[in-house]
C-alpha cells in the first residue's frame, strides 16, 4: 500500500483476476477503469503475458561443480545463468528466460524444465510465476484529487453517450416530427421546414400512404379486368381527381403499371 501523498515509481506485478476476485470488481469494468487511469497518465499500464523468473543458486560450489559434471544436459544453461547474472549466488536474481534459452541454443520450454529439475536437486531455488499486468504508478497518491482532475470529463463523456443512445432512441419511436428535421436534431443542426418526403411528413398531409394504398388497390383492381385511362379510372373511383393521379404516377414509377399507345394504363 502506498501512503498518501507519496509516489511509489516501482512497476508492481499486477493480477488483474486476482485483484477482481479480492474486491469483487467486474472484470471488464475493471479493464475499462484501469485504461481510463491510463490513458489519464494516472498509471502506466503494460500488459505482458510473460512470465516471471527468480533464481538463486543455494548448492556450495564444490557441490555445483559436482553436479554440472554429472548432468551434462543441464550445465550449459547453468553456466550461461552465472556467466550472465552476477550476484545469482546471493540474491533471488529476476533472469530472462527467453535469452538464457537463446545463449544456450536451447528452447525456453527447455531453460524451464532444466531448472526445475535443478530446483529439486538443491542446486538453484527457483520461482516462475504468471504475471498478467505490470502497472506503475504516474502520479503521487492524492486520492480524489487525483480522480477529481478527470472525473468530470469522464462523465461528460458517459453523459454524452446516453444522450446520443437516446436521440438514436427517440427517432425510432417519434412518429410526429419529421424524420429529417429528427435527424438534423441528432447532429445538432436546427432546420425548421419539415421535408415533406418522409412518412412522418406524407401522413401528415391530407393524403396520407394508408389511403394511398387504399387507391393503389382500387385501381389495380380496376386495371386488372381491362386497360383504362385515367379518366375512366378517376369516373369510376369514389376518390379526388388528383389523388388517383398521384397514385397513378406511384404505380407507374415502381413499375407495377404501364401506359399503351392508346393513353390507357395496364398491368405490367
Ligand atoms: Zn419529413
Amino acid at each position: 500500500q502506498i501512503p498518501y501523498g507519496t509516489q511509489d515509481e516501482n512497476a508492481y506485478q499486477f493480477h488483474f483476476n486476482s485483484f477482481c476476485d479480492t474486491y469483487s470488481l467486474h472484470p471488464i469494468l475493471t479493464y475499462n477503469g484501469l485504461r481510463i487511469l491510463d490513458q489519464n497518465s494516472v498509471i502506466a499500464l503494460s500488459q505482458n503475458f510473460s512470465r516471471r523468473t527468480t533464481i538463486r543458486f543455494i548448492a556450495a560450489k564444490n557441490e555445483l561443480f559436482t553436479y554440472l559434471e554429472a548432468n551434462p544436459k543441464s550445465a550449459p544453461v547453468l553456466q550461461v545463468l552465472l556467466r550472465t547474472y552476477g550476484g545469482v549466488f546471493e540474491y533471488d536474481t529476476k533472469i530472462n528466460t527467453l535469452l538464457i534459452a537463446k545463449k544456450s541454443g536451447i528452447s525456453e520450454e527447455l531453460v524451464l524444465s532444466i531448472l526445475e529439475k535443478s530446483s529439486m536437486h538443491g542446486i538453484v531455488e527457483y520461482t516462475s510465476e504468471n504475471r498478467d499486468m505490470e502497472l506503475t504508478f504516474i502520479v503521487p497518491r492524492e486520492d480524489e484529487r487525483t480522480i477529481n482532475v478527470f472525473a468530470n470529463k469522464i462523465t461528460a463523456i458517459n453523459e454524452n453517450k446516453i444522450a446520443n443512445v437516446n436521440a438514436m432512441l427517440a427517432y425510432i419511436h417519434n412518429n410526429n416530427d419529421c424524420r429529417n428535421l429528427q435527424l438534423l436534431r441528432y447532429f445538432g443542426e436546427k432546420k425548421k421546414d419539415p421535408c415533406g418526403k418522409c412518412d412522418v411528413c406524407r401522413n401528415k398531409t391530407d393524403f396520407p400512404s394508408s389511403k394511398v394504398a387504399t387507391i393503389e388497390q382500387e385501381i389495380l383492381n380496376l386495371l386488372e379486368q381491362n386497360a383504362r385511362t385515367s379518366r375512366k379510372l378517376i369516373r369510376l373511383l369514389a376518390h379526388e381527381e388528383d389523388e388517383v393521379l398521384t397514385c397513378l404516377q406511384y404505380l407507374l414509377e415502381d413499375g407495377t403499371i404501364r401506359v399503351n399507345n392508346k393513353n390507357e394504363y395496364s398491368l405490367n
